[in-house]
């Protein structure tokens, strides 16, 4: 329903529970916070309000540079907190519980070939711990991913059939959020002023009212890589199933 997401300078979590804020007019059933704190992925989600949410992350100590958020309205899976994004991926294996997660993503829209994919992610050893059709896509960006995330989302998303905007990252980037979308709106926002080189992500450019105003609307079938002081989109070419560099304009909105 609702997507943040911030590559910053310090720590950004008031910037994504804000934008949780700004989106709740939207309705949900559940949010949640990832970020990367300590050299690990951490989260808090809840099925109360993002009031009660940030109370969690104060309880539970969750702060970062690099982040996302989400508030979900279910399409896949009960209103229940193992539902609610983000979704991790710990990668394949019967003991990957024990291991730190690698992937955090949050997703809105609908997979519809997400029953297919799971059955081959479980085939090559992926554990499932929700009934949504978003946690395909963690482990799916976690089966593709050699060190390069804006590749592996390249990857992942000529997978994927139905409606997405997606924000994710990796433990092993700490500074770095990549965005997809195809039928669902996701926006960027550049940092500006006292904020200059943070890098933003949202489903509604009003969620980064009073963070930045310059805005670029990413296009049908853009992947954008965010980073400290730089960001790069790339569109996919349906022809030859391949993705191209593309220049997509900054907007100053109100
Ligand atoms: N289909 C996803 C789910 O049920 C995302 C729903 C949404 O857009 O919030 O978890």
């Amino acid at each position: 329903c609702g997507i943040v997401g911030a590559v910053g300078s310090r720590n950004i979590v008031p910037v994504l529970v804000e934008g949780l804020r700004r989106l709740e007019y939207r309705g949900y059933d559940s949010c949640g916070v990832a970020v990367h704190q300590g050299g690990e992925l951490r989260r808090s989600r809840s099925t109360e309000r993002v009031a009660e949410l940030a109370s969690l992350i104060e309880a539970d100590g969750v702060a970062g540079v690099t982040g996302i958020a989400h508030t979900r309205w279910a399409t896949h899976g009960a209103p229940v907190v193992s539902n609610a994004h983000p979704h991790f991926s710990h990668g394949p294996g019967a003991d990957a519980a024990a291991r730190p997660a690698r992937i955090a993503l949050v997703h809105n829209g609908i997979i519809e070939n997400f029953e297919a994919l799971r059955e081959e992610l479980k085939a090559r050893g992926y554990l499932f711990t929700s009934q949504t059709d978003t946690e395909v896509i963690a482990h799916l960006v976690d089966s593709l991913y050699d060190g390069d995330l804006f590749e592996a989302v390249q990857q992942a998303v000529t997978r994927l059939q139905g409606a997405y905007a997606i924000a994710v990252f990796a433990r092993d980037e700490p500074h770095r959020v990549v965005g997809a979308r195809e039928g669902s709106p996701l926006v960027m926002g550049i940092g500006t002023g006292e904020r200059a080189g943070e890098m933003f992500l949202a489903s509604d450019a009003m969620a980064l009212a009073g963070v930045t105003d310059q805005i670029v609307y990413l296009e049908e079938g853009d992947v954008v890589d965010l980073q400290i002081g730089k960001h790069w989109v790339v569109a996919l070419d349906r022809a030859s199933g391949r993705f191209r560099r593309v220049e997509r304009e900054v907007r100053t909105v109100q």
